[in-house]
């Protein structure tokens, strides 16, 4: 709950408080606790033009306890460069109390009429009234502002209200808090401020697309997407977005939840990682040596028995031998297929061949995995962010085990950029080949020397002092499983980019982003 207004709001320097608008001079002596029985805004502004006193009217008006209010430069309550209350100020009238465009803390825009009285040394008192209302319509509006302030103060998601442009018309605490934008900062502005490229560039598109078809991303559906704070780094949130549509009005509110440091995510992170580690033991260097050696040593046994059988055949001089010796050989080239297969089913069991794979949204894919990536990043600084070409087809994959890949690659390249002083992630996805889509990782971090490049993709290698050296080896499998190829270069600028490529989902449909 929003703390209660003192009930005595007083000038800055805790002077003697005065009430210049009931009587210019000399100064009132009624109590300044009486402006607050006024349902009429009343606001003290030093000469410098910040609030130095905020009525109870002025609370209900503005939906912004005192303690708050004070200090605050008077131009915060209106949007835009030019201030008509500010000008007021400093021509204090009376007089044909003109209209000012304010907006209220959780950003709504209200009209004001308002009358200015010069009270000393250039301090002035504000009289505002809410233009056009009756009193009933008035103290309606007021305690919907309460309330509205209430929820808006408490609500421990951020919650963003938008109209159908996209503008942002009301701004949480909470969304203040997460995003570090005052509302004042940002509303009136677009909302795509607050997300990371290319969702940024195409959230105006976005929009117009789900007003004219109906087809919603996240309206309604709640996604982890990636928001962008005023410090320019990026955080993995919940997002879900409601629509209101009434006879005057049609707007969305977004709530969203920092999942930072979320304890589900760790546990939806910590599934993910599971099947990685579950695969890593099997992998584990010994458990696959024995089962290979077990597995592989009777055929190769039995190919040497018949190879030798054939040899001895043949040294024996017989004639009739032949027959013998290529019955021999033909068990030999039978055995030799039988261990290709064990390697082929080993192969399929790492790849995890069952699993079904399904037509997927590349931008889908990326952004989950991203997001879940940069759960504990903040502390890292990394700045993430997105280069994805425009109508990307979809991909047919198994998209836990591309998810692995992608959170692979992603954790190594934060790795990679522990001791860098620009620490920037760059995701890119575009078409290639016709029939396939290339997907990136590029980071600004240590990059990789030849002799480290050679081995990357080898079971077991790692630079790491606490590494498992399985991780690119598993990407590799997962995605030549799938058809596709994986590579790791050196950026010229420092750092290196992996890249791999997914199969085109038959009949690619186009992606509304
Ligand atoms: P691990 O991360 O456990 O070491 P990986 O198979 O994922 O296992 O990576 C193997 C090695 O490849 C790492 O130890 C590191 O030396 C190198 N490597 C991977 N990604 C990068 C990167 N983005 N930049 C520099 N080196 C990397």
């Amino acid at each position: 709950m929003p703390s209660k207004l003192p009930r005595n709001p007083r000038m800055s320097g805790d002077k003697a408080p005065q009430n210049a608008l009931s009587t210019a001079s000399p100064p009132s002596v009624v109590p300044h606790s009486w402006l607050d029985l006024s349902p009429d805004a009343f606001i003290g502004v030093d000469a410098g033009g910040r609030i130095t006193s905020w009525s109870e009217g002025a609370r209900a008006l503005f939906g912004m306890p005192a303690n708050q209010a004070s200090g605050m430069e008077l131009a915060a309550l209106q949007p835009g460069q030019h201030p008509s209350l500010v000008a007021l100020c400093l021509r204090p009238s009376s007089k044909a109390p003109a209209r000012h465009y304010c907006q209220t803390f959780a950003g709504h825009k209200i009209t004001v009429s308002a009358r200015a009285e010069q009270v000393a040394d250039g301090a002035v008192m504000l009289c505002l009234h809410q233009s056009g209302l009756s009193k009933k319509a008035q103290s309606a509006l007021a305690e919907r502002e309460a309330h509205l302030e209430m929820v808006m103060a408490t609500v421990p998601d951020a919650m963003i209200e938008i109209d159908p442009k996209g503008t942002i018309q009301a701004f949480s605490a909470a969304a203040q808090r997460q995003f570090g934008y005052s509302a004042a900062e940002v509303v009136g502005k677009n909302v795509s401020m607050l997300m990371p490229e290319p969702y940024h560039a195409q959230h105006d598109q976005y929009l117009a697309n789900y007003l004219l078809t109906g087809q919603a991303r996240i309206i309604g559906i709640g996604r982890v997407v990636v928001g962008l704070k005023r410090d320019g780094s990026t955080f993995p949130m919940e997002l879900t977005v409601g629509e209101v549509r009434t006879n005057e009005r049609h707007f969305f509110i977004g709530f969203s939840r920092d999942i930072t440091e979320r304890q589900e995510t760790r546990n939806r992170l910590q599934e993910l990682q599971a099947e990685l580690i579950h695969m890593s033991r099997f992998t584990a260097l010994g458990e696959m040596a024995s089962v290979l050696a077990h597995e592989l040593n009777q055929p190769l046994a039995a190919v040497a028995n018949y190879l030798k059988g054939g040899q001895k055949f043949l040294s024996g001089g017989k004639a009739d031998a032949l027959p013998m010796v290529s019955e021999a050989l033909t068990r030999a080239m039978e055995q030799t297929l039988r261990a290709g297969e064990i390697i082929k089913n080993l192969r399929a069991f790492v790849a995890r061949h069952e699993t079904a794979k399904r037509a997927e949204p590349v931008v889908d894919l990326i952004e989950e995995a991203s997001a879940l990536a940069l759960v504990g990043a903040r502390s890292q600084n990394v700045h993430v962010s997105f280069d994805l070409a425009a109508a990307l087809p979809d991909v047919m994959v198994d998209h836990v085990q591309v998810q692995q890949v992608l959170l692979n690659l992603i954790r190594n390249a934060m790795d990679a950029m522990q001791q860098s002083p620009e620490r920037r992630l760059v995701i890119a996805a575009r078409a290639v080949e016709t029939d396939k889509v290339e997907i990136s990782v590029s980071d600004t971090g240590s990059g990789i020397d030849a002799q480290v490049m050679q081995h990357l993709f080898q079971p077991f290698f790692t630079t790491k002092p606490e590494g498992m050296g399985v991780g690119l080896s598993i990407s590799r499998t997962i995605i030549e499983a799938h058809g596709g190829r994986i590579s790791a270069a050196a950026v010229a600028t420092g750092g290196s980019v992996f890249r791999f490529t997914l199969p085109a989902a038959p009949r690619a449909r186009r992606h509304v982003p």
